[in-house]
Parts: C-alpha cells; sequence; structure tokens
C-alpha cells in the first residue's frame, strides 16, 4: 500500500484489515472511505470487503478476539469493534452481485462473489465504486478517480435504471453536491440530473428514516446550501414537506423582504452554522403562506405565523421521525424567532433568559441574525448588534445570571416550613424579585423582603 494512505487510515482499521487480508482471501477497503482518502479527506467511516460470507467472518471474529453486531446479514454486513474501543466500529460486507430490484428497496437476490469488480459495479456513484487493496493498489473500473477529480457524480451504469432501482440514490446524490471539490460544491451529471428530474416521485417509496438520514447529512457537508437550492430546484424538498409547494412563488409584498418565500427560506438556512439551525432557518417562516393578509395599502402581514409556524414544523419533523430533541429545539426556535428583544425592558429578558435557557437564547440571536441576512438586509444586522448589546447588558453580566443568594432551605427555616410546594412558591417569587432589580440578590434583603411579604 502507498504510504501517505496507510498512514490516514486509523490503526484500528488496519489491524482488522491486516488479519483479515491472506493470500488466497484478498480484503478490500471499499466506497466512501476509499473516495474521501482519494480526496484527502479524513474517512468517517471505514468499510471492508471480501469473499468471506457474514457467518464465516462472525466464526473469525470469535477466534480472533473481535466482537461483532449481525448489522445486516441478509445483505452481508457484519460490524465489528475491539471490545477496549468500543466506539470504533468497523463494517465488513461480503462481496456480492445484485439481482432485480422488485420493490425499489431491496434487491430480489443477493449472490455472494469473490469479483471485487462484481461488487462495485452494484454501488451507486462511481466515485463510491472505488476498492484499495491491502497491498494498495486502486480498483477502479468505472472511472471514479476521473469523475471525482472533475468533481462530478455521476451514477455506475444507466443513471435512469440506478435510481429507480434505489430510489434514496436521489437523496445520496443531493448530499454529495455538498461535498468540497476545491472549495466548490460537486456537480450532477446532466444524465444524473436528468433522471432526478424524473423520477422524484419515486422517492415516496422509500422509508422516511432513510430520506431524513441523508437529509441530516446534507445539512451537514460543506456546501450544504448549494445541495439546498438544488434539492428544492429538483422538486424533492416539496416530496418530503407537502407544505413546502407554499411557499415556492411566494411573494411577501412587505417592505422587509426581497425574496420570494422559498428563496427567503433558502437564503436563511444558508447563513446557519449547524445542521439545527439551517434546519430551523429552512422552515422558520412556513407558517406564513396560512397567515397571510393583505391591508389597504397593499402591505403583507403574517401574523401569527411563528405560533403557526412551529406547530406545521412540528407535524413536518415528526412526519419524517426526527428524534424528539431535535424537534422541540426546531420547533421552539420557530415559536420564538418574532420575539421583539428591541421593545421590552431588561427585567424581562432576564425573566425570559431563565425560562428560555441560555443556549435558547443565543441560537434565537443566531437564527434571528440569519433570517435578516435571509431577507437581503445585511446592513440591518448592524443596528441589531446594538440591541443584542444592550442585551447583554441587561442579563448576561447581571447578577441574576449568578445562583439566587438563597435557597430552599434557608426559606423553610425562616418560615419554619416543612419541604413542598409552599417552599417552591416562595423560590419563584424570589427569583421575580432578583429578575426585576438583581441588586436585591443578597441573602440579608431577601430575608428582610420574605418577612416582610408574609406578614
Ligand atoms: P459517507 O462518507 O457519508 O459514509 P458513503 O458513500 O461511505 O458516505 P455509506 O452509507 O457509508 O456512504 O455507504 C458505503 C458505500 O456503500 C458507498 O460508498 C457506496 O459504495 C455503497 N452504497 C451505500 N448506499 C448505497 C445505495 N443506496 N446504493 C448503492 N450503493 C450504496
Ligand atoms: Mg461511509
Amino acid at each position: 500500500m502507498e504510504q501517505p494512505w496507510r498512514k490516514q487510515i486509523p490503526l484500528m482499521v488496519r489491524r482488522l484489515w491486516s488479519q483479515l487480508q491472506t493470500p488466497h482471501v484478498p480484503t478490500y477497503l471499499v466506497g466512501g472511505a476509499v473516495r474521501d482518502l482519494l480526496r484527502g479527506v479524513r474517512p468517517h467511516d471505514y468499510d471492508l470487503a471480501s469473499s468471506r460470507t457474514p457467518e464465516q467472518v462472525m466464526d473469525w471474529a470469535h477466534q480472533h478476539g473481535w466482537r461483532v453486531i449481525a448489522t445486516g446479514l441478509r445483505f452481508g454486513t457484519v460490524s465489528l469493534y475491539d471490545p477496549h474501543s468500543p466506539h470504533c466500529i468497523i463494517e465488513h460486507t461480503t462481496l456480492r452481485r445484485e439481482g432485480r430490484y422488485h420493490d425499489g428497496r431491496h434487491p430480489e437476490q443477493v449472490v455472494w462473489t469473490d469479483d471485487i469488480e462484481e461488487d462495485l459495479a452494484r454501488r451507486d456513484f462511481t466515485m463510491n465504486a472505488l476498492a484499495l487493496t491491502w497491498e494498495g493498489r486502486l480498483i477502479d473500473p468505472y472511472g471514479g478517480q476521473d469523475d471525482l477529480k472533475r468533481g462530478i457524480i455521476t451514477c455506475v451504469g444507466d443513471a435512469h435504471r440506478r435510481l429507480s432501482e434505489d430510489p434514496l440514490r436521489i437523496w445520496r446524490a443531493l448530499r454529495f453536491v455538498g461535498m468540497d471539490h476545491h472549495g466548490q460544491p460537486f456537480q450532477l451529471a446532466p444524465s444524473l440530473e436528468y433522471a432526478i428530474g424524473h423520477l422524484w416521485p419515486q422517492l415516496t417509496r422509500i422509508s422516511v428514516e432513510r430520506q431524513r438520514d441523508e437529509l441530516w447529512r446534507l445539512l451537514q457537508s460543506v456546501h450544504f446550501a448549494r445541495a439546498l437550492w438544488k434539492a428544492e430546484r429538483l422538486g424533492l424538498l416539496a416530496v418530503i414537506w407537502p407544505h413546502w409547494r407554499m411557499t415556492q412563488g411566494f411573494v411577501q409584498r412587505n417592505p422587509y423582504h426581497r425574496y420570494m418565500l422559498n428563496h427567503h427560506l433558502l437564503y436563511t438556512a444558508g447563513e446557519g452554522p449547524t445542521p439545527l439551525l439551517r434546519l430551523a432557518g429552512l422552515l422558520h417562516d412556513i407558517g406564513k403562506p396560512w397567515t397571510y393578509t393583505l391591508d389597504a395599502n397593499g402591505q403583507g402581514h403574517f401574523y401569527g405565523h411563528a405560533e403557526k409556524g412551529a406547530v406545521l414544523a412540528k407535524n413536518l419533523l415528526e412526519s419524517l421521525h426526527f428524534d424528539h430533541k431535535t424537534i422541540a429545539s426546531v420547533t421552539a426556535l420557530i415559536a420564538h424567532h418574532m420575539y421583539p428583544w428591541e421593545n421590552v425592558q431588561a427585567k424581562t429578558l432576564r425573566r425570559i433568559a431563565r425560562e428560555w435557557g441560555d443556549e435558547h437564547v443565543q441560537q434565537l440571536w443566531i437564527l434571528r441574525k440569519m433570517d435578516i441576512i435571509g431577507a437581503g438586509y445585511q446592513d440591518h444586522w448592524v443596528s441589531e448588534e446594538m440591541v443584542k448589546r444592550r442585551w447583554n447588558e441587561a442579563f448576561i453580566h447581571s447578577s441574576s445570571r449568578r445562583r439566587l443568594a438563597i435557597n430552599g432551605k434557608d426559606i423553610m427555616r425562616w418560615l419554619n416550613l416543612s419541604p413542598g410546594p409552599e417552599v417552591g412558591k416562595w423560590l419563584k417569587q424570589v427569583q421575580m424579585w432578583v429578575d426585576d432589580d438583581p441588586a436585591v440578590n443578597d441573602p440579608y434583603i431577601l430575608k428582610e423582603r420574605i418577612l416582610k411579604a408574609i406578614k
């Protein structure tokens, strides 16, 4: 194997690979890991392949001290890990050839083979149909390395047929658009783009979980914004989220907005620093078409769109089976994204920060920035920065950010109470006093106030 590659592969992978490899049973590194090594990017998972059947791999693993998980036996995949490093999981997949696909998801029959080229033929894109031998020879029967150099995503074989076999490849293609190619996104080969333009309705045959996973990976990619625009233009966002259609071409008739709603959502998502904020940005105004009113001056308004949007977004994310935490965060961000920070007093800001939590409030600020820049008004953000400074002064450095100067035990002692809801009520009251005026966060002052209040 050529030295530079060998060094980049983690020790654990090399150890497993060297143990599995024999002159009679060549074992290959395959797929995305080879692609990323060629691009000079650290792969995030490693797949090995050989002609050993899953049962043989499992027996072998038991004899050699590796733990196994039977991940996808029917398709030949077994996950292996060292019991001392359970987080480093390496997959082994038996070389296979696929028969016809009857339902667009699973090949009718899977036939094991010992021919690596046959195995590569069933893979989705030329840049993923690569294998590396233990000696360091690249096996590239479909010109994957060339396509990688040109930054082009091309199917192995006929695009129309390959996407029909497994329409999930549509989402996979789009998430690879987000991959970096010398500072630019990857491009879909014209034949692939054309096939996606025809075959997107077939995505409904694919489980929502698999689509969600690919969307989430897309949101993590370097050029996620370009990939999202492409996905939208090819109609894919409307496939997963039927409500998305109502945003397409929607003119907002509002002086704060330069763009049509779908474009505003895409621009806003494009400003997001994390996948979660990108998702929130993408959906934050989804409630607008439902709350649109036009006043006598011909100006559009969207009263209540944040609340409506939060409800819609919850449905949309639930329909893709997103996890509970992601749904809760995104919907709370959307529900609160119109909060009028500029007009509230410092004490209200302190209360909000306490009730919503620092992290949520920080994220809301970022979403607000994304929203303003995504509306085409970069300059408005400058005045926002001033509001933010005032806001920071109001609470970040104030004493209310520290813990309360007293606790429940103090209250029980002073008022001769036993543990119970009464103590909680007092703590809430004390917190309100401190929000109103952080200067009272002092045990003597608070004790005095409590004793006075009880009288
Ligand atoms: P990543 O870097 O995100 O892991 P990947 O291409 O390695 O991307 P995996 O899901 O790890 O994606 O799949 C490993 C390999 O299996 C791919 O590189 C490809 O060769 C093959 N593969 C995965 N999914 C499909 C599919 N739906 N159709 C055909 N081949 C696939
Ligand atoms: Mg991979």
